[in-house]
């Protein structure tokens, strides 16, 4: 990673001015309902020449773009065909170099797990201007969705948000498990759906009570979405039929989840 490509032009302000030719918008599109873009992302792809748009992007907000905007699909599925980020940072410089305003279309922030930097230092090393519109990200928004809010005055006073794509012990691991368990803070996993009884064990091997409420919010604002309630302990057993996107809630304010099914009751 460079320091001298940060440089470049970006901007976070002035967000509603018009979008230059050939210039970048890396759009945050909120967790999937497109009532949860922000204004600034909506007026972004109003005035799209080109979007390169991901698996999680709003698909309604596709419809604000003009009629004669070529939309590329980019998305990544688990263990699908995609296309890679070097093609992504090439196309997006590619298009900004032949004259278009080009929307970079994400679910939720580009900046959370959304490898928005990446495309940022792409295009600032092309010297491409690039405007960033953050996202409402899933990592609050869908547990939010789901009746959870990652604090609450007098239960928990702060929030940690850790992927879980790549599994505890792992060596390529980062987490601390042990600081997590004893953090005291909410913990939202994401990308955790096949990790997730991985994830709940070093947790509790860790020294975290069993019977902590956990939840996970799956398909969160979508019309389908799922809320199921547990505890730690048993909250990858009672999930494990979900199907990703899922986002998993760890902690106090996990009791608060609106779920499905009545099984909190039995948990409280
Ligand atoms: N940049 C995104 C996160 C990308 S990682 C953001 O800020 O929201 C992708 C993960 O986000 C998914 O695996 C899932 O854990 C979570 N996610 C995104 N949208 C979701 C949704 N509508 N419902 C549940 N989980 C979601």
């Amino acid at each position: 990673m460079s320091t001298a490509t940060r440089t470049v032009t970006h901007t976070s302000t002035g967000t509603l001015a018009p979008l230059l030719p050939g210039t970048v918008a890396l759009v945050g599109g909120g967790p999937g309902e497109a009532g949860l873009m922000t204004v600034a992302g909506r007026a972004a792809v109003e005035q799209a020449d080109v979007l390169l748009v991901d698996h999680l992007a709003p698909s309604e907000a596709l419809g604000w773009a003009p009629s004669d905007a070529e939309i590329v699909d980019v998305g990544k599925l688990p263990r699908e065909a995609f296309t890679p980020q070097e093609s992504i940072n090439a196309l997006l410089v590619q298009h900004a170099r032949a004259g278009r305003r080009v929307v970079r279309l994400k679910g939720g922030d580009g900046f959370v797990f959304g490898r928005g930097m990446e495309e940022l230092e792409a295009c600032a090393q092309a010297e491409v201007s690039v405007r960033v519109i953050p996202g409402v990200t899933s990592s609050v928004a869908v547990p939010a969705l789901g009746g959870i809010p990652v604090t609450h005055r007098g239960l928990v006073q702060g929030f940690s948000v850790i992927s879980g794509h790549v599994p505890p012990g792992h060596p390529d691991s980062t987490l601390d498990f042990e600081a997590l368990a004893r953090s005291g803070t909410t913990l939202v996993v994401l990308m955790g759906v096949a990790t997730l009884s991985a994830i709940t064990a070093a947790l509790v091997a860790n020294g975290l009570d069993p019977a902590t409420p956990a939840a996970v919010v799956a398909r969160g604002g979508h019309p389908d979405q799922q809320v199921v309630g547990a505890t730690v302990a048993d909250i990858a057993a009672r999930a494990a039929h979900v199907e990703p996107p899922a986002i998993t809630v760890i902690g106090h304010v996990a009791a608060f989840a609106a779920t499905d099914t009545p099984v909190l009751e039995e948990v409280i």
